[in-house]
């Protein structure tokens, strides 16, 4: 069977997962594809359902309704239950939980079944090797940083060469100077290995750097997928929009590829018709001094290093804001009166106004 018509590591169909105390519908109806070598993460804010979905997967939880299948084969489903360790997944959680009185080595080798002790010490040292550990094999996991342990229970989990490694929220305990660092190494890590990948993150930037594809959750539903880059420049709706980052919603009127809006006559991303409310990312606006644009007056002007964010007002309708990204090097200063135009397309959301009319999607 070649790639394209193997079945994907994991399928997810339908499932829904109500808790019963408190009564909660956790994950609604979800839907979603992981590929073989894939790493998909899932994003969403705290509570809607992110660590459910990893534990159906992983079998720590049964769904009430749909189905889980890995690389093809129904583990959950109305008549069907595979046990949890029977479905050769490997899991990292956000605080490691590796045992303090295991040394490095053997907190590897101890996952792994089968075999002589020999031969599980052998595969946890050329799993360490991979991992760029091979050097604290025999320290003790207070010995080492928070990136290094993590970098641990890593190999820990990939020891037995897990069918998919699902990782819940791990570079979460780290401080701010580790996390990316350990993040990039981590992902090289999966990358060299080819292995199968769904990490939870409620970070965005996280989910954009780390993942191949990103499945943004909102109240137990997947609320829409794709590579980083879509998610962000062709969100769905204003949620998506606004939890990837700042952007503007616009109200306007659209007829077909252009829409009339308070930042006057803009380019459409996809055709829509009617009342719509668009999304304009603040890096999607300029200012045009001496040029041609909707006058606003800065009313703020947030320097970031390497960018500066203003906050605007319309000198046409004050009840209009917007945020404008630019280079750190941008001379506008607060009380300015500068004109502003929109230097891309605005995007047409989904369900933001009950009369919207959004067309088929050519993103
Ligand atoms: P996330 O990982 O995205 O923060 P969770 O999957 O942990 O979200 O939780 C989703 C929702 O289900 C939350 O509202 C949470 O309070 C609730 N929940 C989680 N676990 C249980 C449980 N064992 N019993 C009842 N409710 C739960
Ligand atoms: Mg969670």
């Amino acid at each position: 069977m070649d790639a394209a018509s193997a079945p994907p590591v994991v399928a997810l169909e339908g499932l829904t997962k109500r808790y019963r105390s408190p009564l909660h519908l956790a994950v609604e109806d979800l839907t979603l594809d992981v590929r073989d070598g894939e790493i998909v993460c899932l994003l969403g804010p705290s509570g809607c359902g992110k660590t459910t979905l990893l534990r159906l997967i992983a079998g720590f939880e049964t769904p009430d309704e749909g189905r889980v299948l890995l690389a093809g084969r129904e583990v959950a489903g109305p008549t069907t239950w595979v046990a949890p360790d029977r479905r050769r997944i490997g899991f990292v959680f956000q605080d490691y939980a590796l045992f303090p009185h295991l040394n490095v080595l053997h907190n590897v080798a101890f996952g792994l079944r089968g075999g002589s002790r020999a031969d599980r010490e052998a595969r946890a040292a050329e799993v360490l090797d991979l991992v760029g550990l091979t050097i604290f094999a025999g320290r003790f996991p207070h010995q080492l940083s928070g990136g290094q342990q993590q970098r641990v229970a890593l190999a820990r989990a990939l020891a037995p060469a897990p069918t998919v490694l699902l990782m819940d929220e791990p570079f979460s305990n780290l401080d701010a100077a580790l996390r990316g660092s350990t993040r990039d190494e981590v992902r090289a890590i999966l990358k060299r290995t080819g292995t199968t990948a769904v990490l939870v993150t409620h970070d965005q930037e996280e989910a954009l750097t780390f993942a191949d594809r990103i499945a943004v959750m909102r109240s137990g539903r997947l609320e829409q997928e794709g590579a980083p880059e879509a998610v962000y420049l062709r969100p769905r709706t204003a949620f998506v929009a606004s939890f990837l980052g700042r952007t503007n919603l616009l109200r306007g009127e659209a007829f077909g590829a252009r829409a009339r809006t308070g930042l006057g006559d803009v380019v459409l991303s996809k055709p829509a018709k009617g009342q719509v409310m668009l999304s304009v990312r603040p890096e999607a606006l300029a200012f045009r001094p001496g040029g041609e644009g909707l006058p606003v007056t800065v009313l703020q002007r947030e320097f970031k290093g390497h960018d500066l964010t203003y906050t605007c007002q319309s000198a046409v309708d004050t009840a209009l804001r917007l945020v404008v990204q630019t280079t750190a090097d941008c001379p506008v200063r607060v009380g300015d009166v500068v004109p502003v135009a929109l230097d891309g397309v605005a995007v047409p959301l989904e369900g933001s106004t009950g009369r919207a009319t959004v067309g088929a999607s050519t993103a």
